[in-house]
């Protein structure tokens, strides 16, 4: 295999065909690893599309890094709400002022130091490398990893073992333009090499295909399923205001205003005649049944919060989407 027109063949199909995306604007250094640092942040476990808007709202009132580590924290979760994964914002808010203090507003060129802040791990740490400080790292995305298991057709589980793919990455070998490689093998996934109906007309890697040349695209994976859980969230009711808690019991969603909660188990939901909806956050199916009480429940530290006011707190879309399922209560 020719590997020396690798890194050309990529950058050549990148500078023609990279998205325009706000995190990408031609900047100075400084905005260049800010917008990095907020995106990747962002781009933990959500996708670009949805990213965007939030991102452009995000920059709009945090400009730089030393307007984010002055803000107040209630502020960042304000405009963070509707991304889900709070514990992001909180994190991005402390790492802010971490590099404020200890690293005069710049980005640790360092693996071993990036990853000591809080919510950067062995992912981000490698994107904010590539990307920021243009060093030579190709953060193993779940794009990387389609586009490894397919030009290398690797289908059994010690092919797909995390160690493998690393190996297999030697593949794209290195370039200078370490930031655009590496983003552009990433966007070569994300619009190319697709998780169905890849484009292999418009990939500069079908010379190099073995899914291609066997006309084998399917990717094995071993994701672990979703975890199913039940819970009776208690709706209580009284000229327009409803009862409201801020979650100190459960470990996701910490902190945040939710509808008072209990787990239950899988017999009690399936006996329940109440209202039921379906949530999905983190790796975690919720299924929940609404009781709605008619007389109000005593919990510690609950609060009545009035439907109009809503937009002054900072709501998850969790506790969006009960209120939504009770339409009928308006
Ligand atoms: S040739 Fe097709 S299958 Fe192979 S990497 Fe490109 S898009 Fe993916």
């Amino acid at each position: 295999m020719d590997k020396q027109n690798i890194p050309k063949k990529i950058l050549h199909w990148y500078d023609n065909n990279k998205r325009s995306l706000p995190w990408r604007r031609k900047n100075t250094k400084k905005q260049h690893e800010y917008f990095t640092l907020v995106s990747e942040f962002m781009l933990q476990q959500t996708q670009v599309k949805t990213v965007i808007p939030f991102f452009n709202r995000f920059i709009k009132k945090f400009p730089n890094l030393k307007s984010l580590a002055s803000a107040d924290k209630n502020k960042v979760l304000k405009y963070w709400e509707g991304l889900g994964y709070y514990s992001r914002a909180k994190n991005l808010k402390k790492t802010a002022n971490i590099i404020i203090t200890e690293y005069r507003g710049s980005l640790p060129k360092n693996l071993e130091k990036l990853k000591t802040l809080p919510g950067i791990g062995e992912y981000t740490s490698r994107s904010i490398l590539s990307i920021a400080h243009n060093q030579p790292y190709i953060p193993m995305d779940g794009n990387v990893e389609r586009i490894l298991k397919r030009v290398f057709l690797l289908k059994n589980k010690s092919q797909i073992s995390k160690e493998n793919l690393i190996e297999k990455k030697t593949f794209f070998s290195n370039s200078k333009r370490s930031s655009d490689y590496a983003q552009a093998i990433m966007e070569i996934g994300a619009l190319i090499c697709r998780p169905s109906l890849p484009i292999c007309t418009s990939c500069p890697l079908t010379s190099h295909c073995k899914a291609y040349k066997k006309k084998d695209f399917e990717v094995v994976t071993n994701k672990k399923l979703n975890k199913t859980k039940y819970f009776e969230a208690k709706v209580y009711k009284h000229k327009n205001k409803y009862l409201l808690i801020k979650n100190k019991k459960f470990n996701f969603l910490k902190n945040l205003v939710i509808f008072p909660m209990n787990e239950i188990n899988k017999e009690k939901f399936k006996l329940s005649i109440d209202k039921k909806i379906n949530i999905r956050i983190s790796n975690m199916n919720m299924k929940i049944i609404i009781n709605e009480n008619k007389n109000k429940i005593k919990i510690k530290n609950s609060f009545l919060l009035n439907k109009s006011n809503l937009s002054k707190f900072v709501l998850p879309s969790f506790t969006k989407k009960i209120f939504n399922s009770l339409s009928h209560l308006k």
